[in-house]
Parts: C-alpha cells; sequence; structure tokens
C-alpha cells in the first residue's frame, strides 16, 4: 500500500538523476587526479573568511545539488591542501589510489554492517583474508589476527587496552609504562584515555640515531620494580614520525620476556618498508612482538581512513572487548565465524578492509613495492642534492622515505637558527609551491621531507630545495 502524495519515498531521487550526477562526480575525480600536480597550495584562510563564506541557516528547504557543488568548487575545496599533492612533503601525506577511491563509494553505496557475521559475512572473510596478508607481509607468525580501524591511533588505543587487560587485568593502579622521546603522541593520549596518570609512562631517551636506549630502559624497569610499581607494557616504534628510525625490536622483545611485559609496535608510519628488499632485516624481530599498529593510509596507498591492529593471541580482543546485550543475541556464532564488532571499540562499522583488499588484487603486491622503494630513493636523493649545498646541514639522514635538514648560516647562534628555520617553513608555505613543514630534533629546530608519494618526481625535490634556499638567502 503506497498512501504518499509524492512518486518517491523521502531521500530519492528519480534514477535519470542519479545516473546524471554519479558521472558527472566520477568526471570530477578524474578531473581532480589529473589537475593535481600543477595545483598551487594554498595557505588557509582565516576561521573569520570562512565563517563569512559558510555560515548560513540551517536549510529549511533543498536547493539544487548544482548549486551545494559549485558552492564547495568555490570555498571549500581550494581551501585544503591535499595530502595526495605531489609536493606535499609536510607530516605524512596520504597517496591513496584510485582503485581504493571507487572502492570507498562501492562500500558506501552497498551498506555493508562490518559488525557482524550474520549481516555482512562476505566482508568479515575479506578483512580475515586482509589482516592475514599484512601479517605474512610484515613477517608476523601464523595465528596473528586482528582487524581495520580508523587509524594508527584508533589502533594504538585498541593495543593499549588490550595490553592492560592482558597484563594488568585492568587494574591501572602503580602500573608503568615504557616508551621514548620519539613515541607519537597517540600513545600518550590513549595511555590517558585508558585511565593511567602521565607520570605512569617512562620517557626514555633515545640515542644519536633516535632509537631508544635498551640499557636506561632495563634500569628504569629494575628502578620501577624495587619501588613496588608494576611494568607493563613497552611501546616501540617501527619508524618514527620525526625521522624514521626503528627502535631495536629484537633488544626489547629480550627485555620484555625477560619481565612478562607486553611489547607493541607502533607501526603506523614505517611498517610498511617491510615491502621493501631491505625492509624485512629492518624490522627484524616483529614477529616476536604482542601487537603491531599499521596504517594504510599512509604508505600503503589508501584514502582515509584506514588503519589495522595485529594482536599475536587474537582471543585477547574479544576477551577485551566484548559484551553480551539482549538486542545482539541473534548474532552470536557458534565457530570460528567472527563478528569484528566485538573485537574493538565500534559495534557499527564500515567495509574498510575493502580498499585495501581491492587495491591489492588491483595492482599487485609487487607495485606496492616499487611504489614504497621509489619514495625510500627519492629520500635518498633529496639527501644527495641537500649535502652538495653548504647551506645546509642534515640533521637525520634519509631514512625510510624521511630526511630531516635545516638551512644553516655562519655566526648564527642556536636560537637564532632555530627560529630561521621555523620562519623558512612558514615562508615556503607563502610560496605555493610545495608543503614543507618544520620539527624540532634535540633542541634544534629543522626541516623535514617525507617523500612517499609514488607521483612525486625528483625534478619535484630540487625545485623544493632551490626554493627553499633561495628563501632562506632572503631571511
Ligand atoms: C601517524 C601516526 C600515528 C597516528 O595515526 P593516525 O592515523 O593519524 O591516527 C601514530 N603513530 C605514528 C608513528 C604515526 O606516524
Amino acid at each position: 500500500m503506497n498512501n504518499r502524495l509524492d512518486p518517491l519515498p523521502p531521500l530519492d531521487l528519480p534514477v535519470e538523476e542519479m545516473r546524471r550526477l554519479g558521472y558527472a562526480l566520477v568526471e570530477r575525480l578524474i578531473e581532480r587526479h589529473l589537475a593535481l600536480p600543477a595545483l598551487p597550495i594554498q595557505h588557509p584562510p582565516t576561521r573569520m573568511e570562512l565563517e563569512r563564506k559558510l555560515r548560513e541557516p540551517l536549510p529549511e528547504r533543498g536547493i539544487p545539488i548544482d548549486d551545494v557543488l559549485a558552492q564547495l568548487d568555490r570555498e571549500v575545496w581550494p581551501n585544503i591542501i591535499p595530502t595526495n599533492h605531489p609536493r606535499f612533503f609536510a607530516f605524512v601525506s596520504t597517496p591513496n589510489n584510485f582503485v581504493s577511491v571507487l572502492a570507498d563509494a562501492l562500500s558506501a553505496a552497498m551498506t555493508a554492517y562490518a559488525g557482524s557475521w550474520l549481516e555482512a559475512a562476505g566482508p568479515a572473510m575479506i578483512e580475515l583474508v586482509v589482516i592475514d596478508w599484512l601479517r605474512q607481509l610484515v613477517g608476523m607468525p601464523e595465528g596473528t589476527g586482528g582487524h581495520c580501524v580508523t587509524g594508527g591511533s584508533a589502533a594504538n588505543l585498541t593495543a593499549l587496552a588490550v595490553a592492560r587487560y592482558a597484563k594488568l587485568q585492568d587494574r591501572v593502579e602503580g602500573a608503568t609504562l615504557y616508551c621514548s622521546d620519539q613515541t607519537h603522541g597517540s600513545i600518550r593520549r590513549a595511555f590517558r584515555i585508558l585511565g593511567f596518570q602521565f607520570e605512569q609512562m617512562r620517557v626514555m631517551p633515545t640515542n644519536a640515531r633516535f632509537e631508544i636506549d635498551v640499557a636506561a630502559l632495563a634500569q628504569t624497569i629494575a628502578r620501577d620494580r624495587a619501588e613496588g610499581k608494576r611494568p607493563f607494557c613497552v611501546v616501540a616504534t617501527a619508524g618514527t614520525t620525526n625521522t624514521g628510525s626503528i627502535d631495536p625490536l629484537n633488544a626489547l622483545a629480550d627485555v620484555c620476556v625477560r619481565e612478562n611485559l607486553w611489547l607493541h609496535v607502533d607501526g603506523s608510519y614505517g611498517a610498511a618498508i617491510a615491502l621493501t628488499a631491505h625492509g624485512l632485516e629492518l624490522l627484524s624481530g616483529i614477529d616476536r612482538v604482542d601487537s603491531l599498529t599499521l596504517d594504510p593510509h599512509k604508505w600503503w596507498f589508501q584514502p582515509y581512513e584506514l588503519g589495522c591492529v595485529l594482536v599475536r593471541q587474537p582471543h585477547l580482543l574479544r576477551e577485551t572487548f566484548q559484551y553480551s546485550a539482549e538486542y545482539l543475541q541473534d548474532t552470536q556464532r557458534a565457530g570460528d565465524e567472527i563478528n569484528f564488532g566485538d573485537e574493538g571499540l565500534q559495534l557499527t562499522r564500515t567495509f574498510r578492509a575493502l580498499k585495501l583488499w581491492m587495491s591489492l588484487k588491483v595492482f599487485g603486491v609487487e607495485t606496492f613495492r616499487r611504489a614504497v622503494q621509489y619514495g625510500v630513493d627519492l629520500a635518498e636523493q633529496a639527501e644527495k642534492t641537500l649535502r652538495a649545498s653548504s647551506c645546509w646541514e642534515i640533521l637525520s639522514g634519509a631514512q625510510l622515505g624521511i630526511i630531516v635538514f635545516r638551512y644553516i648560516r655562519p655566526g648564527l647562534s642556536a636560537t637564532e637558527l632555530n627560529h630561521l628555520n621555523h620562519a623558512l617553513a612558514a615562508e615556503s608555505l607563502k610560496d605555493g609551491f610545495a608543503f614543507v613543514t618544520s620539527t624540532t630534533l634535540k633542541g634544534q629546530t629543522a626541516l623535514r621531507f617525507c617523500t612517499i608519494n609514488p607521483r612525486t618526481t625528483f625534478d619535484d625535490i630540487q625545485q623544493t630545495i632551490a626554493r627553499l634556499k633561495a628563501c632562506g638567502n632572503r631571511l
């Protein structure tokens, strides 16, 4: 029985309109892809300027979609610095691929509820396969499980929640966690969210290569034990965000086995190095860790949002996160069918694994391997170019596609050099050619390139360095 006055249900579009919009959208996506390399990097407008353009009353009545798209083209898309731009050298870029972009659209349309086997058995199976492919690629033991999350922050939070459950039975009093001064801030945030005090985190110094000082770690653990504390977890980083350094995983695994501690490795940035010829050597010891964070929306070329957490004993995920509810009773499965909604923070979850699965199948791992190696090589070429000019000092040589360097000028004090390099990063953004940001290593402010985009050319690198040099000379 249809007693509606309209021919269509609310929120439906006529089929011809759906088709027109869909095709037009695909054209837009392709135009964007083609236009990207020539696009200027835009300095962001102020909040005030955007308030004037975008603050408007709640739209009680609809307007034509073409007007809405035109508004986006005018006021919104020009005001992003696209992180897949070939000259986005700042932070960590997101050089996504078109197959995965389409996969995201497909996933939204199919509306798979990837929280339960009952509602989405096919997607759950794909997620199991993708997690196992990642496990194989990084070299974790068979039987390791895990799942997809929104990103590295969520994966780190998930892993630390499991560590808290497994080693502390969720009792946080007096417990201590160990990491380094190069550990990502998301670990500190996760630690606080999980109910620990900041003093319960022991931040270890790093050596000249920005790797955790294992001797200092062992001493600190011993001191904490002597004082009646409860050491429970070490967080190592495989590819720090600042420099790409990798903590000595085997030495840390030795400490953790001896001391009965959970070893979590944050591989958000760097675990993709496993795809290169020397990567598995660099990650030696990764087969011994309890949990690992991966972030495919970084160096695995996926669009936002996709992170992964791998756990050597996957039953711990369920024990940490599962609850029962009468309204979910029909979803319970016998045997090894998995409800990913029981394994982590989210009950309702999108089919995130699809994009990585589709792109791995379409391009093959060999293409991913070439793409990661290319980023490694680019940073090495950048280092050569920088070393050829006396105005640059290398603070951390090319490592996992990251190089940290600074502009130097004889006669300037340490503070003046810091100011100069900070100003140089800000000035370079005004130039509009490339996006370069600064960081601070052991008190020294420096510029940092992260060169993981396969569409970046060596010419992009050389021109950016030349412009930075000219800018530095002017300042
Ligand atoms: C980027 C990053 C994170 C955070 O990941 P998000 O996806 O941004 O949440 C955590 N750790 C390291 C080492 C990172 O580089």
